[in-house]
């Protein structure tokens, strides 16, 4: 969170973002109602387990959103590209 960032999509904006933290909840729902019946836990072998980004970044100019890797890629390489 402390790399610089810069929009791999509109290759300005480098300052303003929003951050979106990626909060696991793991669940099991009732099949029929949609219901949440119960909390599973992060251990269970039988539920595979979340495995994606912790942060996402939502560029506050254009708006795109993508992993942050890819807002601290682009802004090392100092340019963006021009196609998403
Ligand atoms: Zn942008």
């Amino acid at each position: 969170m402390e790399n610089p960032y810069l929009c791999p999509a509109c290759g300005t904006n480098r300052s303003r973002f929003n951050l979106i933290q990626q909060k696991v909840r793991p669940v099991k729902k009732d099949p029929q109602t949609g219901k949440i019946v119960a909390e599973v836990d992060a251990s269970d072998p039988l539920q595979a387990p979340y495995r994606g980004e912790e942060l996402r970044v939502q560029c506050g100019v254009c708006g795109v959103v993508d992993a942050e890797q890819r807002f601290v890629k682009t802004a090392r390489r100092g340019t963006g590209e021009l196609s998403i």
